[in-house]
């Protein structure tokens, strides 16, 4: 994607989600996309991705993909990029040179032994280690003349020295923020091989991108005032921060796959059958609270309810229990994601389930088709009792395909009642292959003609009907069921359920 007309109005509102690809994407970072998302679809802005892969050990092409392919399933569009930030090293550069020009910045020659040393000083007085700027005071001769020996140098950031003065920015959700410079190091923006420090990187990409927002995780707290000072340095504006509170587990300890595992990233909730929007939904509450008690919003009431200002300062918390398997996510989700697949237009919920058929083996051509207005009432029978998609493909397999197991519970508690029943179910199986329409009512007038005329309690014979039919003793209404499985599937179940019958000699 090509950036967009530079032409646009200044106060145009350019978010970024800014991505380094050094793992998943997971709960916190698509939160953080999330927030964006919402804010530039609240205000007409312009969303930009931006991987900040200057990090090359750890950036993984791998990692970038599941990035693009977590936003793109969540529905969370951008209007600019991807941008790789490790193709704009050069501009990250020229701003150094800007810098070092306009005496914003200097060279450091200070090795690392030399470095060492006057750490382990630090330490010996037990004070925090802080740079002291020692080559800021180098001569034009001296670093001359250390150039010309070919010195290596890094290129360091000069922080006012003034003692009483101090970096002061606006945070949306922290506040006034105010740093003294004399806590600043000098801190380094080039390496010694000439590659920009992610620091400078990260501002300058902003500025360059024009961006007017920057939204992201409280950990970015800690950068910005050095950020602010580049800003100031390189005569720009600074943006308004949004630090967002971080997300934590039940400990608070803060999420990350390495101790997590596989529960916080994205691509995990889509394999187990998680709504895109039920999971942007509940992430949206992950910190951000409407002010009153609505919990349910579809993206236009999002959208339009998504403030900034109610973004809540403490630390939100993903309750999730390892080992737990009812709960195998945050209960809320779940509870969120059984809302959403319970009421969502059935268009939506096709190709959710159609995904998940197809993973399956059990997605027909004719769904789309011929077949769509029975696949369409089917879903919305059997929805009813689900909690996830891939209970499509599971609980509701029978629906699906003629070969399904039978839950043993089911079996033992309905298929032993009568012991006339090995005869009972075949000869109910002749009397609705006679039916010639199969219906709710016509099925409904055999079973309980049947029963009467074998004096056996209806509900033994409906028991024992949708345990062999659906393989199971839950779901929809006996009839209901019957009619969506099908004439002719249900008269085959009828008699081939004998087999099932557990032994009563
Ligand atoms: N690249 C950083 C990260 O993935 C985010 C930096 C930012 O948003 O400013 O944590």
């Amino acid at each position: 994607m090509k950036r967009k007309n530079q032409t646009k109005s200044k106060e145009e509102v350019r978010v970024r989600f800014a991505p380094s690809p050094t793992g998943y994407l997971h709960i916190g970072g698509a939160r953080t996309a999330l927030y964006n998302w919402l804010w530039k679809e609240k205000t007409g802005g312009t969303l930009i991705l931006r991987i900040e892969d200057t990090d090359v050990e750890r950036s993984t092409q791998e990692s970038v993909q599941q990035i693009l392919d977590g936003l793109t399933w969540l529905e969370l569009d951008w209007e600019e990029g991807p941008f790789f930030q490790s193709k704009n090293l050069e501009r990250h550069s020229e701003a150094a040179q800007r810098l070092l020009k306009e005496g914003h910045a200097y060279r450091c020659f200070c090795t690392k032994d030399e470095l060492d040393k006057q750490r382990q000083q630090a330490e010996a007085k037990k004070v925090a280690f802080q740079y002291d700027g020692r080559c800021r005071r180098l001569t034009s001769a001296q670093i001359k003349q250390r150039l010309e020996d070919g010195d290596p140098y890094v290129i360091r950031f000069k922080v006012p020295e003034d003692p009483i003065q101090t970096v002061i920015f606006d945070d949306v959700v922290f506040g006034r923020m105010e740093k003294h410079c004399k806590d600043i190091e000098d801190f380094v923006i080039v390496r010694s091989d000439g590659r920009p420090l992610y620091i400078l990187s990260n501002a300058v990409d902003d500025i360059l991108d024009r961006i007017t927002h920057v939204i992201r995780g409280a950990d970015g707290l800690a950068n910005t005032p050095k950020q602010v000072l580049i800003y100031h340095a390189l005569g720009e504006k600074t943006p308004l921060f949004v630090h967002m509170p971080l997300t934590l587990d039940t400990k608070k300890a803060k999420l990350s796959k390495r101790k997590h595992g596989e529960v916080v990233t994205i691509g995990y909730y889509r394999d187990r059958g998680i709504i895109p929007w039920a999971l942007c939904n509940f992430m949206a509450l992950l910190g951000w609270s409407p002010g009153d008690e609505r919990e349910f919003f579809s993206k236009k009431e999002l959208i339009e309810t998504f403030d900034l200002t109610r973004i809540n300062r403490a630390n939100s918390v993903f309750n999730y229990s390892p080992g737990d398997d009812k709960n195998w996510t945050d209960p809320k989700l779940l509870h969120f994601n059984a809302h959403y697949l319970r009421s969502m237009p059935l268009k939506d919920l096709m190709p959710l389930v159609e995904h998940e058929l197809k993973a399956a083996g059990l997605w027909k051509a004719s769904y789309v088709n011929k077949d769509k207005k029975w696949f369409l009432d089917t879903l919305d029978l059997i929805r009813a009792r689900y909690h996830t998609i891939k209970d499509f493909s599971s609980k509701g397999r029978s629906y699906f395909a003629d070969k399904f197991d039978v839950d043993q519970p089911a079996i033992k508690k309905n298929l032993g009642k009568d012991k006339r029943l090995p005869e009972l179910l075949p000869e109910l199986a002749e009397k609705l292959a006679e039916l010639d329409d199969f219906s709710l009512e016509s099925t409904e007038e055999v079973f309980r003609t049947f029963a009467d005329e074998n004096e056996v309690k209806a509900g033994i014979i409906i028991n024992a009907a949708r345990t062999v039919v659906s393989g199971t003793s839950v779901g929809p209404p006996l009839f209901d069921m019957l009619v969506a499985i099908g004439q002719d599937r249900v008269v085959k179940r009828l008699k081939d359920g004998v087999n099932l019958i557990p032994d009563s000699s």
